[in-house]
């Protein structure tokens, strides 16, 4: 069966673009491949980070994958950094790795372009990546559009690895396209993005929900209730088409464009249904809250499969790199 590798960063925080944009599509894919899902805690120290919040806000990532349907039966669950052979195999590529794509991608250029004193790991970050997909070999990686630039980075160094040594070891992971995958921000401005402070948590109260749901950016024609508005320019249309059904988003927009009704209406419908739709994951997500042994439990279980494929790949790698094996 083929493998799938992804990732997702411990913002602490599982928004409905984190849900929409990936984690959906991975509660299908564990009954279609082998997957493995790993909460890159290696990756989020190359942004400002504060160490005091950064085991709870993994933790609670972990509690936001289980309740959204990852099901620890069906596919792997793991934190990045119980798995040291990431950060080794990292190392190997980086010896393989072009310093010019790594100058050229495009959020390596975007992040450091915000910062004064730019790190060296924000430069490596997609050789971090590389190494993540690579060490299990995997044949696929879901990806939205805007990642594609990183996984043909992972591609060429499974192939310059390849071309270096004179092995055919590593494959090149293919993408896995996610539909449907940018959600935007309640600005209706950018992605939505827990750094941007733009986002609904999957795990939110239906109180908070609606509070953040208010105030979020609409058709600005829409000046008062009686201007006609296009839903086609409106984050909150294109949220309905997530949680509403068919014959709710056909009303939103016929009363949108005769101006039929207001835009906090329009939301308010949005609003009691994506709090429907989110229900069932709260539920199951108090559940895990009053039992974060289950959890830790299951972070293990996911750490130790993974440190044993891992460890296989890295036999093969220092043979293949002509490193003395150790004990002898
Ligand atoms: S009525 Fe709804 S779809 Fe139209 S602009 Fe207002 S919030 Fe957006």
């Amino acid at each position: 069966m083929p493998r799938v590798f992804s990732g997702i960063q411990p913002s602490g925080e599982l928004h409905i673009g984190n849900y929409l944009g990936a984690v959906r599509n991975w509660v299908q894919l564990q009954d279609q491949y082998e997957c493995i899902f790993s909460i890159v805690d290696l990756h989020a120290i190359t942004q400002p980070y504060e160490p005091g919040e950064l085991s709870a806000r993994t933790l609670e990532m972990a509690i936001g994958l289980l309740a959204a349907g990852l099901d620890p039966d069906k596919c792997t669950i793991f934190v990045q950094s119980h798995v040291p052979q990431h950060a080794e195999l990292m190392w190997m590529f980086n010896t393989v790795a072009p310093l010019g794509e790594l100058e050229r991608q495009t959020q390596f250029k975007d992040k450091s372009s915000r910062m004064e004193s730019v790190p060296a790991g924000l430069l490596n970050y997609p050789v971090l990546q590389a190494a993540d997909i690579l060490l299990y070999r995997a044949d696929l990686v879901p990806v939205g559009e805007d990642q594609l630039q990183h996984l043909e980075l992972s591609r060429e160094i499974a192939r310059r690895f390849n071309a270096r040594f004179g092995v055919d070891f590593f494959p090149e992971p293919k993408p896995l396209l996610t539909p449907g995958t940018r959600i935007m921000g309640l600005d209706g401005e950018a992605k939505m993005s827990k750094s941007l402070g733009n986002t609904i948590g999957v795990l939110e109260s239906p109180e908070a929900i609606w509070e953040k749901l208010r105030p979020a950016k609409t058709d600005p024609a829409r000046k008062t209730r009686k201007d006609p508005g296009n839903p086609d320019v409106c984050n909150i249309y294109s949220l309905h088409k997530h949680f509403s059904d068919g014959a709710t988003v056909t009303d939103v927009a016929t009363r949108c464009r005769g101006a039929a009704w207001g835009c906090l209406d329009c939301k308010r419908v949005l609003a009691d249904n994506m709090i429907a739709h989110l229900a069932p994951m709260r539920e199951r997500a108090a559940a895990l809250r009053d039992r974060p042994e289950r959890v830790r439990a299951v972070l293990e279980a996911g750490a130790e499969h993974c440190r044993r494929l891992a460890s296989r790949t890295m036999a093969e790698v220092g043979r293949i790199m002509g490193f003395l094996p150790p004990g002898m």
